[in-house]
């Protein structure tokens, strides 16, 4: 177990202890996040890496002694984790680097890294004898969160969503039981309504970035990385980015690894946005600190990754200016393309946020920012089957025929197949 030394302010640096606050810097507002900090030096004396990669367990809970939960807790029952990391040679050479892995965050139990986040929240939760938690989100953090505390006992969700979130990403909430509040406004105002009420109420809130825990939680899938790469972590990491926290998470794992010399660098973190919702993009290419970032439109076919003032601005930007990294921005027309690319490369159908990685490395490459002899890891943070119909929209095909085999021959011929 990992005992937290500090809440530590972004902005302003001020440090709380956790009975103080439960989400975002007093003074600093909603921008202000919070870093969950520990002691390094005496995490260094209890936690060794090579006992970890000894570990039954293949879920996030290997990296218990890392993550700010009881050794005793109660957790829930669904495998959230340890997906695989896949080295794929015919995407290298594809983008035309040394080497390249895909991870494959689309095997988690509601189809994308969001449970890394919620698993650890429904954990808290539980320790804490909370039995409300709620979110605001339109799409896969509330998957998640209803998901993982469907696994529980005596758990309920209470989702806000825009009232015109799709339906079939409704759907899916109603189906683990959620409640869903649809609200007539935008997400941000439902953000903040969820957030007040809340609070108010004593139920315990998701929002993204908001709660310091949901970057502890999706911390580990850096833990994963350079553990299923034998403690040698790629040149670059490239991750698409919409509230920027699961970015903020990415860093924050190699961060703590780096504290316990677990590794010797972190890897250069690229941030992919879409063309059309690229506010980290702009406030990095303009030097803007992240508590200075206002508004910008956001309008994307990607819709995991909209926003248009990202919720985790500050610790999103710190993962890539404290990396050597970037953030590049991609059309929605590649993003889509990336899609059967990707599957086509690796065999792994990713939803549109998360083949705009692969969109963003061709990027990146053309910019510099990857070179040729670099090792490169793409994140793929959702499952394909979340969005199939945007798929649908990057491929045709299929060839009719008459149910003998003369035409199944013809057929045939035409593929060039015969
Ligand atoms: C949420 C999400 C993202 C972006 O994560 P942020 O934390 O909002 O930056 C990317 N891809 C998928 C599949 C997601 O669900
Ligand atoms: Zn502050």
């Amino acid at each position: 177990m990992a005992t937290i030394q500090e809440l530590k302010c972004v902005i302003c640096g001020k440090s709380y202890q956790p009975p103080e606050v439960m989400y975002t810097c007093p003074v600093c507002g909603e921008a202000g996040t919070l870093d969950v900090l520990y002691d390094y030096d005496a995490l260094k004396n209890t936690v060794d890496r090579d006992e970890i990669s000894r570990s039954q367990l293949t879920s996030v809970w290997r990296y218990k002694s890392l993550i700010p939960v009881a050794p005793d807790a109660a957790i829930p029952p669904l495998t959230v984790g340890w997906t695989p990391t896949y080295e794929t040679p015919r995407l290298a050479e594809r983008l035309g680097v040394r080497k390249a892995w895909v991870k494959d965050e689309g095997r988690n139990p509601t189809g994308s890294l969001k449970d890394r986040a919620s698993v650890l929240v429904i954990t808290r939760a539980m320790e804490q004898g909370i039995q409300i938690v709620s979110t605001a989100s339109t799409g896969n953090a509330a998957a998640a969160l209803a998901g993982i505390a469907a696994s529980v006992p005596d758990m309920k969700t209470i989702i806000f969503v825009p009232a015109t979130a799709p339906e079939a990403k409704i759907a899916q909430l109603l189906v683990y039981g959620a409640s869903v509040i649809l609200v007539e406004a935008s997400y941000d105002v439902a953000f903040d309504l969820c957030m007040e009420i809340c609070i108010e109420q004593g139920w315990y809130c998701r929002n993204t970035g908001v709660n310091p825990f949901t970057t502890e939680g999706k911390k580990t899938v850096s833990l994963e990385i350079a553990e299923q790469l034998h403690w040698h972590v790629p040149d670059v990491v490239v991750v698409s980015v919409g509230d920027g926290s699961i970015i903020s998470g990415v860093y924050k794992g190699f961060y703590d690894m780096l504290q316990l010399g677990w590794i010797q660098r972190i890897p250069r973190i690229i941030g992919v946005q879409s063309s059309g919702s690229m506010a980290l993009v702009h406030a990095w290419e303009n030097h803007i600190a992240g508590q200075d970032m206002t508004p910008m439109p956001a309008e994307t076919l990607a819709d995991s990754i909209s926003a248009g003032l990202p919720r985790d601005r500050v610790k999103a930007l710190r993962a890539v200016r404290e990396t050597d990294g970037a953030y590049v921005a991609v059309d929605d027309s590649a993003i889509i393309a990336a899609i059967p690319e990707v599957a086509r490369l690796t065999g792994v159908f990713a939803e549109p946020a998360a083949a705009a990685a692969f969109a963003g490395a061709q990027t990146a490459l053309q910019s510099g920012r990857i070179r040729h002899d670099d090792s490169v890891l793409l994140l793929l943070t959702g499952n394909g089957l979340k969005d199939v119909r945007r798929a649908q929209q990057a491929v045709s095909g299929g060839i009719r025929v008459q149910p003998n085999l003369s035409s199944v021959r013809n057929a045939l011929t035409r593929l060039e197949l015969l």
